[in-house]
């Protein structure tokens, strides 16, 4: 597998966290006694300091984090800022991966997929891809599939369809009858994201909701049309939101999901944790999630996790961040 160059910082991770507004349906029934139990501060050091604290326990806790945005900042800060950056480096045949991690609720659809009127991270990059793509001449690939119970199933065209991992001769992921589609313009992306987006929220009002229940990667892949053949990929990922069975009172299938759930945001923090102290052994094969990350994650790979926080639940901060703080 391949390894984190000692030399290569750029294969640590950035964290980044966003706290997300109170919703106005949390206004409305808060009889106007609504703090938030998370709040951040910059320090000269230019790290920052994420506080929380349970107003009804006095229980608090600090976390350092590379950046952090709070209700006022937009996404399109968050993109320039946080996501553009990795961009230019897909076009010299390096890959890049960034995944939304939080508990259920704390925004990280809001923050990946966004809206028509909100688009988030994904139509944003892609938005930049395909005007970078044109001016270099590059061609455009997007898939979308699912991870669900540590197997990877279509979005788009072989819809419900199982993938398989393969690694190449060459350390490169394959992801055996995973459609992929040429994308030209926004609007050709659009019609493939939303109709993929669809089919991750059928499964939202199925009997398992699987669509919270599972790992949304946005896989875009640029490909130069010149003599000399360029690759590069970017991973967008909308992770499974964590959940602390303690509190969750799942029992069966759903604490089955949740077990695996947990056990591959802890596989991941495990391999990003290795990546960042630069272990000579990456546990990418622990989980199908860390597998297809393998060529995008470590190495020449530069990779952001934005961390998701809900400001009402100082219980969920803490569970999210101590997590999140292995990975730094
Ligand atoms: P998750 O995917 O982590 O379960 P969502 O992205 O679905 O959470 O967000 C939960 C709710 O909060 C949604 O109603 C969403 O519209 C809203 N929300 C999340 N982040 C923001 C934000 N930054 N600004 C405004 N509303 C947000
Ligand atoms: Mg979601």
């Amino acid at each position: 597998p391949p390894r984190a160059s000692p030399e290569c910082s750029s294969s640590k991770v950035r964290v980044v966290a966003r706290i997300r507004p109170f919703l106005p349906s949390e206004i409305h029934g808060s009889h106007g006694k609504l703090a938030p139990c998370v709040s951040f501060s910059a320090d000269q050091s230019a790290d920052t300091t994420l506080h929380i604290k349970d107003s009804t326990t006095s229980r608090e806790g600090y976390y350092k984090v590379d950046s952090c945005y709070g209700e006022d900042d937009e996404i399109s800060g968050i993109f320039s800022k946080e996501v553009e950056p990795l961009i230019p480096a897909l076009f010299q045949g390096k890959n890049a991966t960034v995944f939304a991690y939080g508990a259920t609720g704390s925004g990280k659809t809001y923050t990946m997929q966004g809206s028509e009127i909100h688009p988030g991270l994904m139509p944003l990059a892609m938005s930049r891809i395909l005007a970078l793509s044109e001016r270099n001449n590059f061609q455009v690939a997007v898939a979308y599939y699912e991870v669900y119970m540590d197997r990877c199933y279509d979005l788009l065209e072989s819809k419900g369809m199982e993938i398989s991992v393969l690694e190449g001769n060459d350390g490169k992921i394959q992801l055996r009858g995973l459609s992929q589609v040429l994308v030209k313009t926004l609007a050709d992306f659009n019609d493939v994201f939303v109709n993929g987006c669809l089919r991750r929220r059928v499964g939202q009002t199925g009997l398992n909701n699987t669509s919270s229940r599972s790992h949304g990667v946005l896989m875009v892949t640029v490909a130069s049309l010149n003599r000399n053949t360029i690759f590069g990929k970017l991973n967008l990922i909308d992770l499974a939101g964590n959940e602390d069975n303690r509190r969750t009172g799942n029992e069966g299938v759903r604490l089955a999901e949740s077990a695996r759930i947990n056990q591959d945001l802890f596989t991941l923090s495990n391999v990003i944790s290795a990546l960042s102290s630069n272990e000579s052994r990456v546990p990418y094969r622990d989980s199908k999630l860390t597998r297809i990350l393998q060529d995008s994650l470590g190495g020449t790979s530069r990779a952001v996790m934005i961390v998701c926080l809900n400001p009402r639940s100082y219980q969920e901060a803490a569970h999210t961040l101590i997590i999140a703080a292995r990975t730094r």
